[in-house]
């Protein structure tokens, strides 16, 4: 069913059952979908809704929860569906459920309701549900055709699976870089659910799995006790499956390891995750190993296992409610007891980033300080005005350390998802733990909590200027450079640092710098200065005013070292082959956070396309077997910028579009020896990288470079592009170097092919460049450290110095 019939249906039964049922809206996705809540308890428990909710909330604050009664008290369950939109016998089972909590009758239902608080959603991702909906309905024959190869159960690129911008909402519930996990997240915290339950969808010939799921392979800062509670609910699951017949399988596949996940994210807060997995018919009626399996079957585990979950959670309602408390109370004594007191990070002349960052920790309900005192931790000082402190003694004390620490253990060499993903290294932050002595001298103020900032700088009218100055330190310089160059600004940037008096002062700027002088523009000075001050309030960015183009060091301004910057005119190639979420970060970058227009062209398009109207070209991870190389060659020697990411980089290799060579592997086993063939899974999956990161050495004189200031930049690796570093001594401005891993687990003989590789290398392929880039800098849009790099490759990646690749030809 498409998302809108599936909300008209939720409306209906909130307006036939209003005693059991409100219908809340927690806001509305990228295309404009509401995402609505229902709240379904028992008409009694709605007359004192908000007193129930605050008293459940007690239960998570260790400094009142032991006075909580919770004798009679409801325990609170969020029951959520299809996150993946192509997963859709959630969704379409939620009709069901839903149903059912509305209508049934008698002494069971009541009880139940009495006994519970259901935050119930029947759709995670209202816009990939539409997308695949409308797919599989389109395709439907009157006559069900069951054969696989049937376009039904094969959608067009990017398929339902995604949000609008082809991101994995269930990898986003801990950076929330997206408005859908924004919306549930605020309303997850409102209430703090004892167990949340999220529905999916895997391959056709599976049967059904619940969670527990590889004990292993459970986060260490999950406590013991959270899966002891995950075993005695899945007792229910299982009663309520063989009672119907169904198969099933727990423990195997998947885990609860990654907090980004919607199934885990929950066990870090106090609460129960429950991850349901059931076979996908992908549409109506598909033939699987099993037999054909039918979209109804699919939708019936799916409501079979919301009942377990319900009756569960009914019987085993005070063993819930203890555990969030004492999960908290816990908490605390175990900040107590850690060396580490806190966590400082200083902001690196970015107050955007920090702004990101900052709302983030506080979507997960993380207190954050002003730094009371200058500090230095290592080698790294941290001022007061710039820093900010979160203190470890805070009830969210575990999500803290599963944000802000590294971590080089691990019990097992197989994952899921992703091994690490400490997030102040993702933003290109400088941080440091406190210990009791540290955290002391920091000196605190618990009144300066910090709450928000937008320092929105607007430039005073200046007059008889001669050029302005902007720092490229800031996020979102990149969107206000594309402003000015749409304006038809002349800008130019700095590739030297330069020292050049300001207001009377000396002030010293280092290369990367954006200069804007007043001549030589089509606008008069006073239209100058106001398309200045529009982009100055739009991006929160501080333009410098001078009154002469001489400088006490480096470069006068007139130098030909301030190169003039080429508007981007962009396009990136997408469809089947293309990584979509490689390509959705790319997306998203340039539209939600940049206001840069790019053009997304299919190959078939790519092929007939005049490509002269495009200086930079966009390819991510993926296979491009359809492209016409030759025409993407002739374009690079004409001058345009290619930039690659991923495997795009060895493809464009072995087509003689680039020049980069690779580093071999080593093999992990003696092939000469036979191995048990049940040893294959794991011996093989430890081989793969899911994701770990990397830090990078810097040249930070090299325009990829511009707006870093540490020679050492954290990159997300989860691909096995091992680069050589080119002949070139000037083209490989990011290499890796012998001890690069910085977080995560990565096989010995991967880390090897990583150690002293190439992060980034530039080819100078005729008049043009191709700027290849290992890993994945965009990573699920939080990784705003790498993004900066990508955004230089685009703004820069023409201004570095034909020179510095010509031996590479
Ligand atoms: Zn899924």
């Amino acid at each position: 069913m498409t998302h809108d019939r599936l909300v008209n249906y939720m409306k209906a039964l909130a307006a036939a059952a209003p005693g059991r049922i409100k219908l809340e809206t927690m806001g509305f996705t990228y295309e404009g979908r509401p995402q609505v809540l229902l709240i379904i308890t028992s008409p009694k428990n709605h007359q004192r809704l908000e007193e129930i909710r605050q008293q459940h909330l007690l239960l998570s604050d260790p400094s009142k929860s032991a006075s909580v009664d919770i004798s009679n008290m409801p325990i609170v369950i969020y029951i959520g569906h299809s996150i993946h939109g192509n997963e859709s016998s959630g969704a379409n089972a939620s009709l069901v459920s839903a149903y059912y909590l509305a209508a049934a009758q008698g002494k069971q239902i009541d009880e139940l309701l009495d006994n519970v608080v259901i935050l119930f959603d029947p759709s995670f991702n209202p816009d990939g549900l539409q997308r695949f909906s409308t797919w599989a309905n389109q395709h439907k024959s009157k006559n069900l055709v069951s054969d696989p190869n049937d376009r039904e159960y094969n959608e067009v690129w990017p398929g339902g699976r995604f949000n609008h911008y082809w991101f994995d909402l269930n990898r986003d519930w801990l950076p929330a870089v997206h408005i859908e996990s924004q919306n549930r997240l605020s309303w997850f915290h409102k209430w703090k659910p004892n167990i949340l339950t999220d529905h999916h969808e895997q391959g056709s010939n599976a049967t059904f799995f619940f969670q527990p799921g590889v004990p292993s392979r459970v986060n260490p800062l999950t406590p013991a006790k959270n899966q002891e509670l995950t075993v005695k609910l899945a007792k229910y699951h299982a009663a309520y499956l063989d009672r119907i017949g169904s198969l099933y399988f727990t423990k195997e596949n998947y885990d609860d390891f990654y907090y980004g996940k919607g199934s885990t994210y929950p066990d870090i807060n106090g609460a129960i995750g429950i991850l349901f997995e059931q076979a996908s018919s992908r549409g109506h009626a598909q033939e699987t190993a099993n037999g054909v399996l039918r979209f109804p079957f699919t939708i019936r585990n799916q409501f079979m296992t919301t009942l377990s979950t319900l009756e569960g959670a009914k019987n085993l309602r005070r063993e819930f409610l203890e555990w969030q408390r004492d999960f908290y109370k816990s908490a605390i004594t175990e900040a107590t007891s850690d060396p580490v007191k806190g966590y400082v990070f200083t902001k690196n002349g970015d107050n955007h980033t920090m702004q990101e960052f900052i709302t983030m920790l506080h979507r997960h309900q993380i207190s954050v300080y002003e730094l009371g005192k200058s500090i230095k931790v290592g080698s790294s000082n941290y001022e007061s005005g710039n820093s900010y402190v979160v203190p470890a003694n805070q009830t969210q004390t575990r999500l803290i350390r599963a944000i802000f620490t590294k971590t080089l253990e691990y019990k097992d060499s197989l994952f899921y998802d992703i091994t690490a993903w400490t997030m102040p290294l993702a933003f290109g932050l400088t941080y440091d733990e406190l210990n009791a002595a540290q955290f002391g001298q920091a000196s605190i103020n618990q009144q300066s909590e910090f709450l928000t900032e937008k320092k929105v700088q607007v430039l005073p009218a200046i007059n008889n200027a001669y050029a302005f100055l902007l720092s490229w330190d800031e996020l979102t310089a990149p969107a206000a450079l594309y402003d000015l160059l749409d304006n038809d600004v002349l800008a130019k940037v700095a590739t030297v640092p330069f020292e050049i008096m300001v207001d009377g002062k000396q002030k010293s700027y280092p290369a990367g710098t954006i200069m804007i002088p007043v001549q030589r523009q089509t606008a008069d000075s006073n239209k100058l200065v106001s398309i200045i001050q529009k982009v100055s309030g739009r991006y929160g960015v501080f333009f410098d005013a001078l009154k002469t183009g001489n400088v006490s060091m480096g470069s006068d301004l007139g130098s030909s070292r301030f190169i003039a910057i080429t508007k981007p005119t962009l396009a990136m190639i997408t469809g089947q082959g293309v990584n979509a979420t490689d390509a959705g970060e790319v997306w998203h970058l340039l539209d939600q956070r940049m206001n840069i227009p790019a053009t997304h062209l299919e190959p078939s398009v790519f092929n007939r396309a005049d490509l002269d109207r495009y200086n930079t070209l966009i390819m991510v991870g993926g296979s491009y077997g359809e492209l016409n190389k030759d025409k993407l060659k002739t374009w690079v020697q004409n001058g345009g910028v290619l930039i690659l990411t991923e495997e795009a980089v060895t493809w464009a290799s072995q087509n003689g579009i680039s020049n980069v060579t690779f580093k071999k592997l080593k093999p992990a086993i003696d092939s000469t020896q036979r191995l048990p063939y049940t040893t294959r899974e794991q011996i093989e999956g430890a081989q793969q990288v899911y994701g770990a990161i990397f830090g990078a050495d810097v040249d930070l004189t090299h325009p990829l470079a511009y707006g870093y200031h540490q020679s050492s930049v954290s990159l997300f690796k989860a691909n096995k592009v091992f680069m050589e570093k080119s002949k070139n001594p000037y083209a490989t401005p990011f290499n890796y170097g012998s001890k690069p891993l910085q977080s995560g687990w990565v096989s010995r003989e991967n880390l090897d092919a990583i150690k002293n590789s190439a992060a980034v290398v530039v080819n100078t392929v005729g008049s043009g460049r191709v700027i290849n880039i290992a890993d994945n800098p965009n990573f699920r849009a939080f990784w705003l450290g790498g993004s900066k790099l990508f955004m230089n490759a685009i703004f820069f990646g023409r201004a570095i110095d034909a020179a510095s690749g010509r031996s590479e030809e």
